[in-house]
């Protein structure tokens, strides 16, 4: 089941569960959406992969299943994480 986590994982800003601004890899890996353009270039620093719009789970199915109460705050290392970004991004994330 898709984990809603409720920030971004590199800039820390607040992601509620119906945020629009919400993206995510295929491993739920979840940053903002100005996170991945303006940072990450679509492409994640922890799988490589790219990030669609996270869907928002309906209201009433949140009390059964609602969203994660830890926090994910790990900063992008930009050092580390440039040589990735500069192969992937000139890929298609369907054909990395
Ligand atoms: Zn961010
Ligand atoms: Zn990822």
């Amino acid at each position: 089941m898709l984990e809603i986590r409720l920030n971004c994982e590199n800039c820390n800003k607040d992601l509620p569960y119906d945020s629009s601004d919400a993206m995510i890899c295929s491993f739920e890996c979840t940053f903002c959406a100005a996170c991945v353009v303006d940072v990450l270039h679509n492409v994640c620093p922890n799988c490589g992969g790219g990030f669609e719009r996270r869907p928002i789970r309906p209201a009433e199915k949140l009390v059964q299943y609602p969203p994660q109460k830890d926090r994910y705050f790990r900063p992008v290392k930009m050092e580390q994480f440039v040589p990735l970004r500069n192969l992937n991004s000139s890929i298609l994330a369907s054909n990395r």
